[in-house]
């Protein structure tokens, strides 16, 4: 037996260490989690009860083309039903815009470092990717990316905001890319933090997919929403971009629980506007502290900070979850000396600040 040449040589995803799990390897009663952009607040009670409601109905399969759900969001989007399509986070949609236009040979790209899921999908349909490395303040260099474009390129991934670094690409520097696109390359615009966003100058993605018939773009219900557990994302396009995405979709992709809890977590603007208020506070209170310590950090429009602790990433990283507080370093970013912090409650941010100025006074400065 032989899996498929192209996968063999690929990482099984290692998942960041449970909470329990941490708490009991050292001894800790309290760890805090700010490692995965997950929200603090947890999620609208609407949601909480839009679950409850559907306990006793386990046993039926959900709908499977999540008709309720896609109604809303299209409502909410304000595009038609048929330009809409829902995953298992947006994660299954990006594994499915691979899988409906990646064969082997093509080429795409991104930037570096970036969401690591658009290129390890194209390596499992055997496509190469191009990656183009982000300009010193963080940002997609998207002047460079046009020069990267070929006839064997088939798409564009542009994070915006840009995970891990943070930084985001106004609406006038993706408008100027996409009349630089030739109409044969798909741009997807993957917009997981896009609710956060406060700047005024971040994209109106929507208005874009009315004037550029090659774009998709991605949103998700488990950051802002709070429903990372529930796996339901979504992507928007020209109806006949998402008729072809939803031909390698399974079934039943997204839950009946993550469908109506979705539909209740989008209603609820109060508890929106309340994430999105406390998100921008945090910021600014971990900017503070950052200044204060001489760290320098990117610009931040999504729920975390990636800021230079002038030491190993690696052993501040240790030293932090010693002390309880899990945040995020990846030696194939290339910032051997940055961490990628999720802003908390404002409880959290302080718990997690007074610790790494302890870490900070323990490790050598490199
Ligand atoms: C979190 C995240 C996603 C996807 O999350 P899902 O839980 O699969 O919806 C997609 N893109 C980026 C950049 C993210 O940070």
């Amino acid at each position: 037996m032989q899996p498929k040449k192209n996968i063999v040589h690929l990482p099984v995803y290692q998942p960041g260490k449970p909470i329990d799990e941490v708490k009991r390897e050292l001894g800790l009663t309290e760890v805090i989690k700010l490692a995965s952009n997950e929200n603090p607040f947890g999620s609208s009670p609407k949601a909480k009860e839009a679950i409850a409601s559907l306990l006793d109905q386990t046993s039926i399969y959900p709908d499977g083309g999540a008709v309720e759900l896609t109604a809303a969001v299209a409502a909410h989007l304000g595009v038609e039903p048929n330009q809409v399509i829902f995953g298992a986070g947006s994660d299954e949609i990006i594994l499915m815009i691979c899988r409906a236009f990646l064969v082997p040979g093509d080429e795409m790209i991104t930037a570096w470092p970036t969401f690591p899921q658009y290129k390890h999908n194209a390596e499992i349909e055997g496509a190469v990717t191009i990656e183009v490395p982000v300009t010193a303040d963080g940002k997609h260099d998207l002047d460079e990316m046009i020069a990267r474009i070929s006839d064997k390129t088939k798409i564009v991934w542009i994070c915006n905001p840009n995970n891990p670094t943070g930084t985001m690409n106004t609406e006038d520097e993706i408008r100027a890319f996409l009349k630089a696109v030739p109409a044969h390359v798909l741009v997807v615009l993957d917009e997981a933090y896009a609710e956060y966003n406060m700047s005024g100058k971040y994209p109106d993605a929507v208005a874009l997919l009315k004037e550029h018939a090659n774009i998709v773009l991605l949103r998700t219900f488990s950051k802002i929403y709070g429903l990372a557990s529930l796996r339901v994302g979504y992507g928007a396009g020209r109806a006949e971009v998402i008729r072809s995405i939803n031909q390698v979709r399974e079934p039943f992709n997204t839950s009946s629980f993550g469908q109506k809890a979705a539909i209740a977590a989008l209603q609820d603007n109060n508890f929106i506007e309340f994430c999105r208020e406390a998100n921008a506070k945090g910021i600014k209170q971990l900017w503070a502290k950052f200044d204060e310590l001489g760290l320098p950090y990117f610009d931040a429009h999504g729920n975390f900070v990636m800021v230079d602790v002038k030491r190993s990433g690696s052993e501040v990283f240790q030293g932090l979850l010693k002390k309880g507080i899990i945040v995020r370093h990846d030696p194939a970013w290339g910032y051997p000396t940055m961490i990628r912090v999720t802003v908390g409650s404002e409880e959290q941010n302080g718990k997690f600040l007074k610790a790494l100025e302890q870490v900070l006074s323990e490790v050598a400065v490199s």
